[in-house]
């Protein structure tokens, strides 16, 4: 008797357990191991190079713009969108985000923004800033994302001296990967990202052949070693594959701050 009881208890708990995965977003923060502080050489600007695909020169969004459909932080509404956005994928409108400076800024609840271009295999350079504002912490300070293929996030956050989870810190693959290091720089200076990305290949019948990967460099330090990405990037909940085509935008998420992006290129491998 003691053992059934013992045993549906058990049960319960299972199922209070794998409930809270699915609704609780905190369930799936990993705040061990703190990736230890490097502090990076000194910042150089470099211009794209001569094969390069240059999205963002300083000037306008013509690359961009914004997606009808946008995804929400589980699995059912990534499901959901990407069954609406695969066979209408060049659908969109002229994207809102302000360019001043030679930089794009996020507009805060105006959406994210994605490029007309799809891409599969890339390496990837781009630069992001995230302004001054003591007021802020955790994941509301200058939070957005560089989304490889509208769903595989690499975190953009101000996560100098700013304490977050450490896999939704900047250069985290969000709720995924923890980055090796935290190379971040103070608020008000650029920073870089490079990436080699490898997007997931999927069989005929629609099962994943093999997982996307993806390193990352962050102002120029070695912060994810050919990783394996689980599937889309949740807020909410366990990721598993969905099958897609070989070539999706690159999205560049609004999280209501107020973040810069700048020098952003591809080269297609
Ligand atoms: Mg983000």
């Amino acid at each position: 008797m003691k053992r059934a009881i013992y045993s549906t208890l058990f049960v319960f708990y299972i199922l209070a357990f794998a409930n809270a995965q699915e609704t609780d977003p905190k369930a799936t923060e990993v705040w061990e191991p703190v990736p230890e502080k490097v502090v990076p050489g000194a910042y150089q600007y470099s211009s794209a190079p001569s094969d390069a695909i240059v999205l963002f020169d300083g000037t306008d969004l013509s690359q961009w713009k914004k997606p009808k459909y946008t995804y929400g932080g589980d699995m059912k509404s990534v499901r959901e969108v990407l069954e609406k956005k695969i066979p209408n994928i060049d659908e969109g409108t002229p994207p809102e985000w302000e360019v001043k400076d030679g930089a794009m800024i996020v507009k805060p609840r105006s959406g994210p923004i994605e490029t007309i271009q799809k891409f599969g295999d890339m390496q990837l350079h781009l630069e992001f800033l995230s302004p001054y504002d003591p007021g802020k912490k955790g994941q509301q300070y200058s939070n957005s994302g560089v989304f490889l293929m509208g769903i595989y996030e690499v975190q953009v956050l101000n996560s100098y001296e700013n304490t977050t989870y450490p896999n939704g810190q900047a250069g985290a693959v969000y709720k995924q990967h923890i980055p090796l290091v935290n190379a971040s720089r103070p608020p008000g200076e650029w920073q870089t990202y490079d990436m080699v990305f490898m997007t997931p290949k999927f069989n005929e019948d629609g099962s994943l052949k093999s997982p996307a990967t993806l390193t990352v460099f962050h102002n120029g330090v070695l912060i994810q070693n050919n990783v394996s990405i689980e599937g889309p990037c949740l807020y909410i909940g366990k990721p598993s594959y969905i099958p897609h085509p070989e070539k999706m935008p690159l999205l560049l998420q609004d999280h209501g701050d107020k973040v810069r992006f700048r020098n952003i290129w591809v080269r297609e491998i």
